[in-house]
Parts: C-alpha cells; structure tokens; sequence
C-alpha cells in the first residue's frame, strides 16, 4: 500500500504524447526515486510463481525494470528489441498498433527450450508487445511463467489478449 501510493505519486500524466489524444504515464521519475526503484524491483521479482531461468524485457524501458528483475531473481536477461536492432538470427513478429504495425525480434539462441520465462515491461496498454513477446517465446520452446508489469492502463483492455496467462501489475489505472 505505502509502495503503490509511492508509485501512483511518482507516476507524471503528459497528455497529448506521442500524439495529440493520448495521455502518457511517464515512469522515469520511479527510476529517479532509490528507494522507489528498488523497492519496485523488489515487489516484482517478489510476485513470481517457482523457479525463473531467464526474464524478458521490451524495448526500451522494459529493460529497465526486466534486468535487475532478473539480478534479483538470479535468472537471466533477453531483451525482446523493435525490428532491425539485434544482429541475429533473430525470430520476429509483427503485430498491428492502432495505426500501422510494428515488429518485434528476439534471439533464439539466447532462449533454451523449456526455459521458464517472466516477460517484464513498465506499462501494459493494448497489449499488443507483450501478446506479441509471448507468442515470439512459445515459439522457441519457452514455457512464459507471468507478465510483470508497473502500470496496467486496464481502460485499453491489455488482459483480455493475455488471458489464461499469470499477469501482475503493481499499479492498475481504470
Ligand atoms: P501495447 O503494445 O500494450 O499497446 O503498448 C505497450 C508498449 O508501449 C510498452 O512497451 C510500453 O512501454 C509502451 N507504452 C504504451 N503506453 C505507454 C504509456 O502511457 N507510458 C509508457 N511509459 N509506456 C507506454
């Protein structure tokens, strides 16, 4: 409760970014906060269901949050990076925004077979990246434990397209 309070606090709403209508959550003063950031870490590598090999994070600020998640978790680190960014082999997805579509890649090298993965991101909006990052792991052999993000903008029904899957948001907006 102190923790999201904190959060719900540190969170700025920026309307009209990227493009006019759209109200942005910037999380960066969260990062800016150390005892914030820490403590979020913490609760995120604490919502965890048995063993984690490996955690995801989406560019960019998934990294972020999803690599000392995984310090903390003693697990590994692979980010999932926009189209042309990883030197590969890469396996990609393209998934459709609400203009256009935008294409996600990983390295399967870096993701063993069986792996137990958490997907960590800050926000989860339609959830487009992250039904995207999912079906990019499975498609490696991944088993995808949870979804771990700070900030569900629940209004943009993000869930519904990660249903049948452990989702946890340490902040929920409706
Ligand atoms: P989705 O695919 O769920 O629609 O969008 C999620 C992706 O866009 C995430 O990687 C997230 O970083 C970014 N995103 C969407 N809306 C916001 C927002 O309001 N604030 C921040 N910080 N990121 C957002």
């Amino acid at each position: 409760p102190a923790l999201l309070a904190r959060i719900t606090e540190l969170i700025r709403d920026v309307p009209d970014f990227p493009t006019p209508g759209v109200g942005f959550k910037d999380i960066t003063p969260v990062l800016a906060d150390a005892a914030a950031f820490s403590a979020v870490v913490a609760e995120m590598a604490a919502r965890v269901d048995g063993p984690v090999d490996l955690v995801v994070g989406m560019e960019a600020r998934g990294f972020m949050f999803a690599a000392p998640v995984a310090v903390a978790l003693g697990a590994g680190f692979v980010p999932v990076r926009k189209a042309g960014k990883l030197p590969g082999p890469t396996v990609s997805r393209e998934y459709s925004l609400e203009y256009g579509t935008a294409t996600v890649e990983l390295h399967p090298a870096d993701i063993p077979a069986g792996s137990r993965v958490l997907v960590v991101d800050d926000v989860l909006a339609t959830g487009g990246t992250a039904a995207a990052t999912v079906e990019l792991l499975e498609g490696c052999g991944a088993e995808v434990v949870g979804l771990t993000f700070l900030v569900d903008l629940e209004f943009l029904g993000g869930r519904a397209r990660l249903h049948g899957r452990r989702v946890e948001a340490l902040l929920g907006v409706s």
